[in-house]
């Protein structure tokens, strides 16, 4: 029977109602999934179909969450709407209200926040210490569940001695969880070293392009469970389309990464032969593949630092990292700006402290644009 206008508005025809070879995953940009009948809904509770409603689980989520896995060599992965909320459902899974944590104190400075700040709502209390073997040790209580850290540390990059945190973890019977985001598994898996958790802000490098917020869980596969039950019932899934673009970024990690670290330690070695900056952050043996795409450097006391901003020419200045273009960051005014004093000053965020995300440009233009700022902006 025809329908009538505005019921033929809604109920669009597929031409091909089977799954059309596309090459590439589609992007289910769904909220639910439809049943032929009821036997047929009842298979999705009995396991024997995947997907319900888009909260609970959805096919470009999945595919981001399995692709992430794949490469940290770990045997479950989930996807989550930003690297926070990958965090927050992680250390969820470890702990409860009453246990404690102990977290590095250079972390990154939004999880900084969120453990500092949300956490103990949660009845979940967080010191955060140097992780040092001992300092770790002797902070160590009856209720700690989980060592927190990073594989390498933003803005100074320093580089987290993982094994030595596993050793101790094991000893002591707790978990440990990793954030990747700045070494990716281009350069560092830390699940293959014995952490149980590792956690992306797939914003950065795994996206790859500063198009989208996205975060990845992977690692145990009990602890993933666990935290995929926070997802779904706190609702910090990823959207479907945020997934695809995510999986998309990954396609390509590899090459970008190759030539962001070749690029990153050009501008490192050429900045150091720079009287101007007084100090280059750039870690050392990090792995085979190289040290990281980010460089930061100190001009505190050479260089006017908001001329240095001003003389960047077409070098973007932004509060993230990791796109294909060149950018910098402040962080004492950004990411580290909810810090103590104390806390800054013992950290090394100085009024002079900038932080480089190199880019995947010319290497001779990346180096050029910053020796230029720092002739514009020297005292
Ligand atoms: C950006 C970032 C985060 C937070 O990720 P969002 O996607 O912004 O939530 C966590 N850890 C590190 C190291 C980051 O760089």
């Amino acid at each position: 029977m025809a329908h009538k206008f505005d019921t033929k508005s809604v109920h669009l025809a597929l031409k091909n109602k089977n799954a059309v070879d596309s090459k590439v995953t589609p992007i289910y940009q769904t909220s639910a999934f439809k049943f032929t009948d009821l036997d047929d809904l009842e298979r999705f509770y009995q396991g024997e179909k995947d997907y319900l409603y888009s909260r609970v689980g959805n096919p470009n989520t999945d595919e981001l969450g399995a692709a992430v896995a794949q490469l940290e060599s770990a045997p479950e992965g989930i996807a989550t709407s930003s690297g926070l909320s990958a965090i927050l459902v992680g250390i969820l899974a470890t702990a409860k209200a009453g246990d404690h944590v102990l977290a590095s104190t250079d972390i990154y400075g939004g999880t900084y926040q969120l453990l500092a700040h949300e956490l103990a709502d949660f009845g979940i209390e967080v010191t955060f210490i140097d992780f040092e073997k001992d300092q770790i040790e002797q902070s160590i209580r009856d209720n700690t569940k989980l060592l927190y850290s990073e594989s390498v540390t933003n803005p100074l990059l320093r580089v987290e001695d993982i094994a030595s945190i596993v050793a101790i973890a094991k000893k002591h019977h707790l978990y440990t969880m990793i954030d990747n985001t700045f070494a990716t598994p281009y350069l560092c898996q830390p699940y293959t070293c014995g952490v149980n958790l590792v956690v992306h802000s797939a914003t950065k490098y795994l996206g790859g392009h500063s198009d989208v917020t996205a975060g990845v869980l992977v690692g145990d596969e009990e602890l993933i469970n666990n935290a995929k039950s926070k997802v779904v019932n706190i609702g910090t899934n990823l959207s479907p389309f945020d997934a695809w673009l995510a999986c998309r970024g990954i396609k390509t990690l590899s090459v970008r990464m190759e030539r962001h670290v070749k690029n990153a330690q050009a501008l490192a070695d050429a900045l150091t032969k720079n009287a101007n900056v007084s100090k280059v952050y750039y870690p050392k043996e990090v792995s085979s593949n190289g040290n990281g795409a980010i460089v930061s450097i100190d001009v505190t006391g050479t260089c006017d630092i908001n001329k240095f901003f001003q003389s960047l020419g077409w070098v973007k200045i932004v509060p993230t990292l990791a796109g294909v273009e060149t950018s910098v960051s402040y962080p004492l005014t950004t990411s580290h700006r909810a810090l103590p004093k104390e806390t800054q000053d013992e950290l090394g965020i100085t009024e002079g402290l900038v932080r480089i995300s190199v880019g995947i440009e010319d290497a001779e233009d990346i180096i050029a644009a910053f020796e230029q700022a720092i002739v514009e902006s020297k005292y």
